[in-house]
């Protein structure tokens, strides 16, 4: 059973927590700086370094990194930083020269994709064969970039390199979960109307990995401007298709993508915008959007529900459970694949009394 594989990591990764603390206190004292480009590495470095590491994330919410020039305080935390990861694969293109300056000055650079590349067959390209850089939209490739992070990691602090692996591998269960939730969501939506249209190439691997027709108005670096042919071929694509919804970018301007809308409504073909989602930029930190799993929960239960799909209310984020008689705390839990501490840790339940009517929070871990 995960759960139990999951507690067990957790116990594990307690005990070594534990027994680091009581070797070198200093560790714990006086964590090193991470830096890392785009909020997805910055959220994995979060998971697996945990309290040793400061990390910073220098693109900051509803950013594009295609476009993105460094600041001056940028340049500083990046060269001031024990640590640097970036995505790679062109990412982030006016970063580059920066990323080889501070690795030039002998300090640790890691491009989490790197080992995705040494894979053949597994980045994709588009039509000019340049490589297309959005791999955490398939969780299974960002779950290699998790690898990527717990290996530089353990090599950088190899004391603490189990703690690392530890945490690398609870944070893959959850991912693994997501992954699973995500291809349920998009599987729900009626075969005909699986069409993501959106402002920029960004979903191409979430195509790929969940069988989705992906079409982007502009290529995979928003630095390519889109065409007045290219937005006409896209609204005869929605028309015959019946296609009921398209989708804006939080990192995107959005005007292409209205064009779209109007042009359908021109030829009589009503779509709408069937929401806003998070492309090459995360939600407001702190927010559960601002995190991977809840950038991902979000984008797969906003497509999966405005292409028809069925989702739960909650989407992979936390459910709601309304208590019905007969009801035990152990009962629900098993329902829910949690444990009993599981559920009561979620709604701050200190005794075993549950009342008829009740609505507990499920989690889903
Ligand atoms: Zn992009």
């Amino acid at each position: 059973m995960p759960c139990q594989t999951r507690n067990k990591t957790r116990l594990t990764w307690l005990a070594l927590g534990l027994l680091a603390l009581s070797l070198t206190p200093a560790a714990w004292a006086k964590p090193y700086t991470a830096a890392a480009t785009v909020g997805m590495i910055a959220d994995i470095v979060r998971e697996v370094a945990g309290d040793r590491a400061k990390v910073d994330g220098i693109i900051g919410e509803g950013v594009d990194p295609h476009l993105y020039k460094p600041t001056r305080n940028d340049v500083i935390a990046l060269s001031s930083a024990d640590i640097v990861f970036y995505n790679g694969l062109m990412l982030e293109g006016k970063m580059a020269d920066v990323l080889v300056a501070v690795a030039r000055r002998g300090k640790p650079v890691y491009a989490v994709t790197e080992a995705i590349l040494d894979q053949g067959g597994y980045v994709m390209t588009d039509e000019a064969e340049h490589y297309d850089p959005h791999v955490w939209m398939d969780v299974q490739g960002w779950i290699k970039a998790v690898e990527v992070v717990a290996d530089a990691l353990a090599e950088f602090d190899p004391e603490h390199a189990d703690e690392y692996r530890a945490r690398a591998e609870a944070y893959t269960e959850e991912l693994t979960a997501l992954d699973a939730y995500a291809r349920e969501a998009i599987a729900s939506i009626p075969e005909n109307q699986r069409v993501l249209v959106t402002a920029h190439d960004a979903f191409s691997y979430m195509g790929r990995a969940y069988d989705l027709d992906v079409r982007g108005i502009q290529g995979i670096s928003t630095e390519s401007e889109a065409g007045v042919k290219d937005i006409e071929d896209l609204v005869s694509f929605l028309v015959e298709n019946e296609i009921p919804a398209v989708f804006v970018e939080t990192s995107v301007a959005d005007k292409n993508v209205r064009a779209l809308v109007e042009g359908a409504k021109a030829q009589g073909h009503e779509v709408i915008i069937g929401g806003e989602l998070f492309s090459d930029a995360m939600g407001k930190p702190g927010s559960y959007e601002g995190t991977y799993v809840g950038m991902i929960d979000h984008n797969v239960t906003t497509i999966a529900r405005a292409l028809g799909g069925e989702v739960p209310d909650g989407g992979f984020g936390p459910g709601e459970y309304q208590v019905q008689s007969g009801d035990t705390l152990t009962s629900i839990s098993d329902a829910h694949g949690i444990t009993v501490a599981e559920l009561k840790a979620a709604n701050d339940l200190n005794g075993d009394s549950i009342d008829v009517g009740q609505s507990l929070r499920i989690p889903r871990l």
